[in-house]
């Protein structure tokens, strides 16, 4: 594990101090490296949160330039951008912000060419594109290689959330294996519901790489933010999912939950 140099325990020092993270949780988001697909109001957002929580290397992937109409919900974004790739623009404010973490763009989409590469060079992975084409690819990669991911999307007013370990949790298929109608183009949002929807899937996978209090796991959060209704239920692993109905469990322990992981 990498250790920790004075400016980072200044950087993060009320973060260590919360009861229970203490020097080895900062140590372990130090040596994470954390996979975000879809840089958007969703996985740009949640990206900002790792960064400035201390996570030591991201990998953002993203294609396609920056669009007027994404300015209502994309804050690593400023007006100037317009018309240019936006996953450059999300690699220079987050080093800006934070300039002791490594920021890797990458200018695509998740494709059946570049998934398994990417997901093998991460420990872990947040789905956060806006489409199930990616989301499916990214699902099937990290099952195949045994990568946790977070599962956050969103439609409207409404969003769901979940963590996914291959072998332990349910996967994104036995979820939903008819897939919601949630991926049309041009989707209507508020920055704010994005917003909250990217916090909470960043804290998912700062629980999961440190080990500090409890991800959702094998447990679908459901947001109705019309109505500012939260509610949890149990989701079960389906023995004839095509995706891992045939992984082995591997031994996991929720205190160290990426050493056990990687091994
Ligand atoms: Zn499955």
């Amino acid at each position: 594990m990498i250790e920790l140099t004075p400016t980072d325990l200044e950087r993060y020092r009320r973060q260590i101090t919360l009861p229970n993270f203490g020097e080895l949780a900062q140590k372990r988001l130090k040596s994470a490296k954390v996979l975000v697909t879809g840089v958007g109001g969703l996985g740009g957002t949640a990206a900002l949160y790792l960064a400035v929580a201390g996570v030591g290397r991201l990998i953002l992937v993203r294609g396609g330039d920056l669009r007027m109409d994404d300015m209502n919900r994309q804050i690593l974004m400023t007006d100037d951008w317009v018309g240019k790739p936006r996953v450059f623009k999300a690699q220079e404010t987050l080093q800006r912000i934070n300039p002791d973490i490594e920021v890797e763009a990458v200018f695509d989409y998740i494709t059946p060419e570049n998934v398994d590469s990417l997901v093998q060079s991460a420990d872990m992975a947040l789905d956060c594109a806006h489409n199930f084409t990616e989301r499916n690819l990214l699902n099937e990669a990290c099952v195949k290689w045994r990568k946790p991911m977070v599962e956050a999307a969103m439609d409207g007013m409404e969003a769901y959330l979940t963590t996914i370990i291959p072998g332990v949790t349910p996967c994104l298929s036995c979820l939903f294996p008819e897939k919601p109608d949630w991926d049309r183009r041009a989707f209507s949002v508020l920055g704010a519901v994005s917003g909250t929807l990217a916090c909470l899937t960043a804290l998912e996978a700062i629980k999961l790489i440190t080990g500090f209090s409890q991800p959702l796991l094998s447990q679908l959060l459901t947001i109705d933010l019309n109505r500012m209704e939260f509610a949890k239920r149990r989701s079960y692993r389906d023995r004839a999912c095509p995706v891992c109905g045939n992984t082995a469990p591997w031994r996991y322990s929720q205190s160290s939950p990426m050493e056990s992981a990687n091994k």
